[in-house]
């Protein structure tokens, strides 16, 4: 095969197509990676969090990219569930549980921008990764030996790029799946959410890291970030026909955060932004020689810390399916195992997962509210349940169940 064939082509350098990069180097699997941004512009995207499960930290440790994220992030083995209604703390689960489970019996707080800088910068310097930045790919076709991907280059001129896969980490606006014809079936949730971030340490009040509050009328996710700036995110619900420009009127999210805690004093908002959530999965994550992953499979609501997660385990599956294909120790059958094992998991882990953590969160009726609350009680103070609660959450069930799809 030509040499510039016998590469994986992966559109878009998120967490995402970068540890898919990564991972297929370490296995020895050369790739090209396609990224529509420019390095000046690259580390000015919307903020996005980033609450990285032990499974995760895991996977970032093999390729190296665990020890450059620690002194970036925080250590989190705590996370908490508050009562807004009654300012109260409902229940404290603790990592330590997860002790015999996963050599990170933590999450660790570390925003996806930082994530993708780290990664970017080690898939550089790698010799088997070859990366094009400012380079917007359009779409690609596919024959019996290999695909072309058409992109428009740093100097706007059309090319076309060999290689023998494409695999598409370009987040959830796909053009790979819609080229496939892919359906991207679930629904979009009419709600929007508004973050804003604040320089304010809340666990002067009681809050750990990370904190999920629930409320009939507004609830709250509460995340710890670190600095510089040393900083907060405090996630609202709004309503669908609610203008953006009003609600994030800094008088407007002032008097929000007052109602959340009132601290007498103005808050010192930093940034802020509102985002549509969306619950789907792709109906097939393969088509030919062209797969999807991450963001272009699965799309959930961000409540638990699950997208970026659920994303690069499917680009550790993946990469390790392609190795095995490029060592001629498997054939293209791996690729159906990939999507039974990953897409199982969208459906039947994070799908049902985020949709079931909203509803926790703003349930109204009073007798399930206190149910719901009762339970996570019960499961935070019984260490057995309290595992199975944080192998459950921290993706760990999730790894075991897809190893164990034929
Ligand atoms: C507010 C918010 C909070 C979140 N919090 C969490 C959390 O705490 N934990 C968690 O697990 N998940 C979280 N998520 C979800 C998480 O951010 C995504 O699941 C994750 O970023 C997906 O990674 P990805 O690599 O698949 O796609 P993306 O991160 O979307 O990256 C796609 C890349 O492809 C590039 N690209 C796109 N189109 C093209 C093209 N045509 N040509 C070339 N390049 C292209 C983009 O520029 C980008 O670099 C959150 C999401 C939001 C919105």
């Amino acid at each position: 095969m030509d040499r510039s064939r016998n590469r994986v082509l992966i559109v878009g350098a998120g967490p995402v197509g970068l540890c898919l990069a990564l991972k297929l180097a370490k296995e020895g699997v050369a790739s090209l990676l396609i990224e529509q941004l420019a390095d000046e512009n690259f580390l000015d995207q919307v903020p996005r969090a980033g609450t990285n499960h032990p499974a995760t930290l895991e996977m970032y440790d093999d390729i190296g990219l665990y020890q450059k994220l620690e002194p970036r992030g925080i250590i989190a083995p705590l996370f908490h569930y508050w009562d807004r209604e009654k300012t109260e703390l409902i229940a404290e689960f603790d990592h330590v549980h997860l002790r015999n489970d996963t050599p990170f019996p933590f999450a660790l707080q570390c925003e996806r921008i930082k994530i993708v800088e780290e990664a970017l910068k080690m898939a550089k310097a790698h010799p088997l990764i070859e990366v094009r930045m400012a380079t917007n790919f359009t779409g690609f076709t596919q024959d019996a030996d290999g695909v072309t991907a058409f992109v428009e280059n740093e100097a706007s001129e059309h090319e076309g790029l060999p290689g023998r896969y494409i695999v598409s980490a370009e987040g959830a606006r796909s053009i790979v799946r819609k080229e496939c014809g892919i359906e991207f079936e679930g629904f979009t949730y009419p709600d929007r959410t508004l973050n804003i971030e604040v320089a304010y340490d809340f666990r002067r009040h009681g809050y750990t890291d990370r904190n999920y509050i629930s409320d009939p009328e507004e609830w709250s996710n509460l995340f710890h970030w670190k600095g510089p700036p040393e900083r907060w995110r405090v996630h609202f619900p709004t309503k669908p026909d609610e203008d953006p420009d009003v609600l994030m009127a800094p008088e407007a999210m002032q008097k929000r955060l007052q109602g959340f805690l009132r601290t007498g004093r103005p808050f010192e908002i930093i940034g802020c932004n509102l985002y549509t959530v969306h619950q789907r999965v792709a109906q097939k994550f393969r088509s030919g020689r062209a797969i999807v992953a991450g963001d272009s499979a699965h799309v959930n609501s961000p409540i638990g810390g699950m997208g970026l997660n659920s994303g690069v385990h499917d680009a550790f599956n993946l990469a390790e399916k392609l190795a095995r294909i490029w060592r001629k120790e498997a054939d293209e059958a791996a690729l159906d195992h990939y999507e039974r094992q990953r897409r199982h998991i969208a459906v039947q882990h994070t799908q049902l997962q985020t949709i079931r953590n909203k509803k926790l969160l703003q349930e109204k009726d009073p007798v399930v509210r206190q149910r719901n609350h009762d339970e996570l009680r019960r499961a935070a103070s019984d260490p057995k349940l309290a595992r199975e609660f944080l192998l459950k959450s921290s993706l760990i069930t999730s790894i075991r169940e897809a190893a164990r799809i034929e």
